[in-house]
């Protein structure tokens, strides 16, 4: 796996605090394909690309062409709804949004949209586009007004998940454990402009010390065992959607319902999510 640390320039940083991705007033970067960035802005992927008519003078450019295009993405989504069973159109809506090549390093850009995890450096690794979809598809089953809603997100790591939890619902509190990964998702997160993030470096073990209210959902992109403090943090009526370690020493995807009654857990398939750590590094 190869470890990288960010390669450009990384907009400001808190340590031990909590700290908002927006107004960080990074511009946005120079990747490639920045011809292609600036000729393809973010399509709708079920609009026909022929439909895209250049204003009267303009030169027709042909979309399809470059890890950016909207029909890349489109072609994404379609995978995660005909081959991984991904019904709920607003996790679809907000994939086919969320620009992955942006996240991840400019040598595997191309590898963006396949249904594969990437290194982001740090010996950690961006989900699986499918793992993504699954985790917030679970979330939303029991979330009817997401964008009334408060999620917690453990492990920010590139900011990926962030940003497409940030599309659907109010308000994304994301904690990362490792520094210059907090930093990267910053970076990453910046150019978007969403005012809805707050990313937090801590230990996510802990949940967010900040908390004041309690979150409607919490998901996690690390697993082990599942901290108390999640539950404590976890308004009632709220889901967990987390990998917890079995007996068998296998990793499955959990989901955690509390009750006024108590808390109900179930089990769904078997997962493979790098392990929760504790501490800051
Ligand atoms: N959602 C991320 C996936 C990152 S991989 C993305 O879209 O890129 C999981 C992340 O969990 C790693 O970055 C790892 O450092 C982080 N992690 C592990 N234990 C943690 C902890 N206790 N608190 C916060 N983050 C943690």
């Amino acid at each position: 796996m190869t470890h990288r640390r960010p390669s450009r320039p990384v907009a400001g940083s808190s340590a031990g605090k909590a700290d908002a991705a927006e107004g960080v007033g990074a511009a946005r970067r120079k990747r490639f394909p920045v011809q292609l960035d600036c000729l393809h802005p973010p399509l709708a992927d079920s609009q026909p690309q022929s439909a895209v008519v250049p204003a009267a003078g303009a030169v027709a450019v042909p979309d399809g062409y470059g890890v950016d295009s909207g029909r890349v993405r489109g072609h994404m989504v379609q995978q995660l709804r005909q081959r991984h069973g991904i019904t709920d159109e607003r996790v679809l809506q907000a994939m086919r949004k969320v620009q992955r090549h942006q996240f991840v390093d400019t040598a595997l850009a191309t590898q963006a949209y396949t249904e594969t995890s990437l290194p982001i450096g740090f010996g950690q690794t961006i989900s699986k586009p499918q793992a993504v979809a699954k985790m917030i598809a679970a979330l939303l089953e029991v979330i009817a007004r997401p964008q009334e809603c408060r999620v917690l997100e453990i492990g920010t790591g590139c900011g990926y998940q962030c940003a497409v939890l940030a599309e659907i619902f109010g308000q994304v509190v994301s904690i990362e454990r490792i520094r210059g990964l907090h930093q990267l998702a910053q970076s990453n997160l910046a150019p978007l402009g969403k005012s809805n993030i707050r990313l937090v470096l801590g230990d996510g073990l802990l949940g967010d010390p900040q908390a004041a209210q309690t979150f409607d959902g919490i998901i996690s992109a690390a697993g082990g065992r599942t901290p108390d403090a999640w539950l404590e943090q976890l308004r009632t009526g709220g889901r967990i959607v987390t990998p917890e370690t079995g007996d068998d020493g296998q990793q499955y995807l959990a989901v955690i319902d509390r009750h006024h009654t108590g808390v109900k857990r179930s089990v769904r398939e078997a997962v493979h999510f790098v392990p929760l750590r504790p501490g800051v590094i």
